[in-house]
């Protein structure tokens, strides 16, 4: 099917399987839809199922102990560089494909995106030969040596918001540590997956390196149970999460790591530059219309400062509406949710909101067809509402009041949630004292909604387990061996 006259040459009723696109077994298909105005942009995309997946996973470690493991680390490294050469003329319209399906503005490919899977590539291009295992002297007549092993299959699960990025993050430091890579897209976004497989070949790595599997979640638990899947690295929902974790442990105690959920608090201290924490806490909800895991969806604002931050930042989120517009075109700032489930799923929590918390902007759809809505503030929720407790994934914060270092330290961790947290002040004893005490797997001093590939991020408690990005992901794809020389 031709894709608004996008140019790439793939075939989406296939799954990329062996350094090719194939027919799959299954017969179970998916259709997927712009949700700027829910027309129709694909249909006949596979669901993988069982045959499907066990043919990958043949493929996969055939690469694995075949060709791709006679690769040095620097010829590893090479094949990072030539994809990040390819994607410097590719990437644009595989990004600009899956805007079709989530959204995502395409403003946001040449400023945003495409520097930050570039970065990613390149920054783990530097790391193929510098993962070091470890020796100990033969004190008692044993040499200890410890190497850093690959593990072999892995898999990455994706979520739908942000897919290609999403594909960059995992595969990197999976392959950059010798692993291989079966990667399975959300139903909802799988089209820049297909299209960007085929560069890795052509960058070098060989067939079965890394392969896609399109699916939903049938294909995803097929993985998760796998007997011979080593790794899976899945980033979604805490309920999905949960399911793949149990999977892993009634299979082959494969090993998890699991990126999920989140419920940011921002703090903003009386002494803060309030310029600076409008403008992060703004973007830090409406970027990709709330549909991130790191998104600022809870405002805590200091008694004294709060009556001019609430005006500044509810005027702020006015102008921030006028932005919103079709995602294809190059000037909207901010698109619709990724679907009528999305949709549908919001604006019944703002509804229930509208119950147990003050509206005191937006809440309502845009137009009358598509999945836009309007970025929403409410103010003072009761302790336990659902709307300052639950992850949204919309653009919806709810801002409260406080009074005391003591009071907002509580309040910002009396959450399931621990993946992200942002500290506005300009006290530096302050910002290292309050980092020290929220219970996140990353705190923003000045600064929220965001992460950085040389440092390691992931959650606490319910918002993960392990870490991505640095030298943590190689970590995370690798296991010690102890070798005792005698
Ligand atoms: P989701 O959990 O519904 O789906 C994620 C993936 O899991 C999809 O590919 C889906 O097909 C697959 N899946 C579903 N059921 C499965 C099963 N039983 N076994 C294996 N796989 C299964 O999540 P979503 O709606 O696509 O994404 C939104 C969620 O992702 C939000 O909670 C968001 O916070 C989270 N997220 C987290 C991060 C992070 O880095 N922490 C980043 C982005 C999104």
């Amino acid at each position: 099917m031709a894709l608004l006259g996008q140019s790439i040459p793939i075939s989406f009723n296939r799954i990329y399987v062996n350094g090719e696109y194939v027919g799959p077994n299954s017969k179970n298909e998916l259709s997927l839809f712009n949700p700027k105005d829910n027309t129709l942009v694909a249909e006949k995309i596979p669901i993988a199922d069982k045959v499907d997946v066990d043919n990958a996973v043949k493929h996969a470690e055939a690469a694995f102990n075949g060709p791709w493991a006679s690769f040095t680390s620097s010829q590893r490294s090479e094949c990072f560089r030539r994809l990040a050469d390819l994607l410097e003329t590719r990437l644009s319209d595989i990004l600009a494909l899956d805007s079709l399906t989530t959204g995502n503005p395409v403003s946001l490919i040449p400023t945003r995106e495409k520097n930050y899977i570039k970065n990613c590539l390149l920054y783990y291009a530097g790391w193929t030969d510098k993962l070091r295992g470890d020796y100990f002297p033969a004190d008692d007549g044993f040499v200890k040596l410890v190497r850093q092993e690959p593990l072999g299959v892995c898999v990455a699960i994706n979520p739908y918001n942000s897919p290609v990025a999403s594909l960059f993050i995992k595969a990197a430091p999976c392959l950059a540590t010798g692993n291989v890579l079966i990667v399975k897209p959300s139903e909802k976004s799988p089209l820049g997956s297909l299209a960007v497989a085929p560069l890795f070949e052509e960058a070098g790595f060989p067939p079965g390196v890394i392969q896609v599997l399109p699916g939903d979640g049938k294909t995803g638990a097929l993985l998760a149970e796998h007997m011979r899947v080593r790794k899976i690295s899945f980033t979604g929902s805490v309920a999905t999460g949960k399911k793949i974790q149990i999977a892993a442990a009634q299979s082959n105690l494969k090993r998890v790591t699991l990126e999920l959920g989140g419920k940011s608090p921002a703090v903003i201290f009386e002494d803060a530059d309030m310029d600076n924490a409008v403008t992060w806490t703004v973007n830090g909800i409406l970027a990709r219309t709330g549909q991130v895991c790191v998104a600022a969806s809870r405002v805590y604002v200091q008694k004294s400062i709060s009556g001019k931050f609430i005006s500044q930042y509810v005027e702020r989120m006015k102008a921030a509406a006028l932005g919103i517009g079709d995602p294809q075109d190059p000037d909207t700032k901010y698109g619709p949710l990724a679907d009528s489930a999305a949709f549908e799923k919001v604006r019944a929590m703002i509804s229930r909101g509208k119950e147990e918390a003050e509206l005191v902007f937006g809440g309502n759809r845009i137009g009358t067809e598509g999945c836009f809505i309007e970025p929403t503030v409410f103010l003072n929720p009761k302790p336990d509402a659902e709307i300052y407790k639950s992850e949204v994934f919309g653009p919806v914060v709810v801002v409260k009041t406080f009074d005391t270092e003591e009071e907002v330290v509580e309040a910002a961790n009396d959450t399931e949630y621990g993946l992200m947290a942002g500290i506005f002040t300009r006290d530096i004893n302050r910002a290292l004292r309050v980092s020290a005490r929220i219970d996140s797997g990353v705190v923003g001093v000045n600064c929220v909604s965001m992460m950085h590939i040389q440092a390691p991020f992931g959650g606490k408690k319910a918002s993960g387990i392990g870490r991505e990005f640095g030298e943590y992901a190689l970590r995370a794809f690798t296991e010690p061996k102890t070798i005792l020389i005698k």
